[in-house]
């Protein structure tokens, strides 16, 4: 079908809307008011329905189908917790209302934090960020502020693998740190001996995604961050991958000081396109002064009679706020259903099927695809895009192609540490059939790459714009491509 835009299908005179008579008299518009140069289209109701309805089926969703995007955790939003975010008690309270009459909120934030603190192993969480890569940035301003505090100003440098996700960088940077690379071993681990080699007392932390962008679980850990602790340096976890440890490894019992959890990866709220996204951040006891607020606390203990009453307030050495009023209320309300949907058991039982989802399916591929980390993965993996006899086929291509079978590419391009990556995360939620068919159009597309690389190389077939070049895209972004022919 070609895409029209709606000026395209406009027909003088066709009416969308059908005003009712006018009760008042009616007079020209001063002059001035209309500006002619903007002909509006005119369509008949249907015409537009049908307009945006056939736009919207342009988008793919994980609604629509499987979307192994690595890194970003695309599992799917259960339809409960938008019934619980659209409870009008909850959709329609405003952040200024006296907390007396939004007591049921509270109660869901503090409810919140706690169940955050006790998931991943922190003393306390703060509900603000609104992304990971807020988190991330609050994170690391308030291992800045602990060293401060403590007059330690020497440490300036960041220390962070070289398999990190490309937030942890920027956020350090932004901070005012800089970032030293830490590279990684034949095995997937961060190396130990350039680990040690880049510690000393100028070492403020090291930012640690574990399991790792490679989907591996760093197996020295314990000592990663024994090293840093020991050169006075704390630990920034990055907590996007934490769905792969839920119920079987909590961060703060490693020693991670400080972590961003993504609601809307982790706890399935809705993200990308879908977006808000929201970041909390947990802390460990030492931490604990300086995160931003206002948290909730129950500020008077309840009894037989009365429920606790719920305010909120400000730690004594907080960085300050990093987020509008209390953070993003809505996306609260989605994890915490999740949580609870789920409980303790049913949320390891998440990552125990993400886990054996992701390794069920790189064993079905693992044959047509370089592995460059061959370990046991957890909740994703990284594949090599490329094939040694056909060396004109990238990547991206298989990416490209993967669209022609209907699903969603994987992350390509990334971690940078593996050429012609493909990262891909399938996640809890999808079915065995679903993987199998997935890992059918890998094989498909293997095999095609080299019988008919051509069929690789000019993919995607099935949409009505093929390949364009995404950077320029994002940053000269034409919204309005249609301009009127004779503008009068
Ligand atoms: C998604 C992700 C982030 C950033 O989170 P946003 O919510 O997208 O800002 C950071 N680190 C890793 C490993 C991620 O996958």
């Amino acid at each position: 079908m070609t895409e029209k835009t709606v000026y395209e299908l406009s027909s003088p005179g066709r009416p969308g809307v059908q005003f009712p008579d006018a009760d008042v008299p009616s007079v020209e518009l001063p002059a001035g008011f209309v500006r002619k140069d903007i002909p509006l289209p005119e369509l008949s109701e249907v015409d537009v329905i049908r307009h945006y309805m056939h736009l919207s089926h342009l988008n793919y969703s994980v609604d629509e189908g499987f979307y192994p995007l690595g890194s970003c955790t695309m599992k799917y939003n259960p339809r409960v917790n938008e019934a619980m975010a659209r409870l009008p008690g909850f959709a329609f309270s405003h952040p200024l209302q006296p907390i007396e009459s939004i007591q049921g909120n509270l109660a869901l934030m503090y409810n919140l934090q706690e169940l955050l603190k006790e998931i991943a192993g922190f003393a306390s969480v703060s509900l603000q960020p609104s992304a990971g890569a807020q988190g991330e940035f609050t994170g690391v301003t308030i291992i800045r502020a602990y060293h401060q505090s403590r007059r330690d100003t020497k440490r300036t440098k960041m220390l962070i693998p070289d398999s990190a996700h490309g937030t942890n960088p920027a956020s350090s940077a932004m901070i005012g740190f800089e970032v030293v690379g830490i590279p990684t071993d034949a095995r997937g681990n961060a190396d130990l001996e350039a680990l040690k080699a880049a510690c000393d007392d100028t070492v403020a932390g090291i930012m640690l995604t574990n399991p790792n962008t490679l989907g591996l679980f760093d197996e020295n850990i314990l000592q990663v961050i024994d090293i840093v602790h020991k050169s006075g340096g704390l630990v920034y976890g990055d907590g996007a991958n934490l769905n792969a440890l839920l119920g079987i490894v909590r961060p703060g019992d490693l020693g991670i000081d400080v972590m961003h959890f993504n609601l809307h990866k982790t706890f399935s709220t809705p993200h990308g396109g879908g977006g808000p996204g929201s970041g909390p951040v947990g802390v460990c006891e030492a931490l604990k002064e300086f995160l931003p607020g206002p948290l909730v606390a129950v500020i008077e203990e309840g009894d037989d009679e009365m429920p606790p009453l719920f305010g909120f307030y400000q730690p004594e050495k907080s960085i300050g706020r990093v987020k509008a009023f209390n953070g993003q209320f809505g996306m609260f309300v989605r994890a915490y259903t999740y949580i609870m949907m789920h409980g303790a058991d049913g949320l390891r039982r998440v990552s125990e099927l993400a886990v054996l989802n992701a390794n069920y399916l790189l064993s079905k591929i693992r044959s047509a695809y370089k592995l460059p980390y061959d370990r046991v993965c957890m909740h994703e993996f990284v594949l090599e895009g490329i094939f040694p006899d056909v060396p004109d086929v990238h990547a991206l291509d298989i990416a490209k192609r993967l669209m022609d079978y209907d699903f969603h590419p994987p992350t390509n391009y990334f971690p940078l540490i593996v050429h012609e990556a493909l990262m891909i995360e399938p996640t809890e939620t999808e079915s065995i059939q679903t993987l199998d068919a997935f890992a059918e159009a890998m094989l498909a597309i293997a095999r095609e790459a080299h019988e008919k690389p051509e069929l690789l190389l000019t993919a995607p077939h099935k949409t009505p714009i093929r390949r364009l070049d995404e950077v320029k895209a994002a940053k000269d972004l034409v919204l309005c491509c249609w301009l009127p022919e004779k503008a009068e």
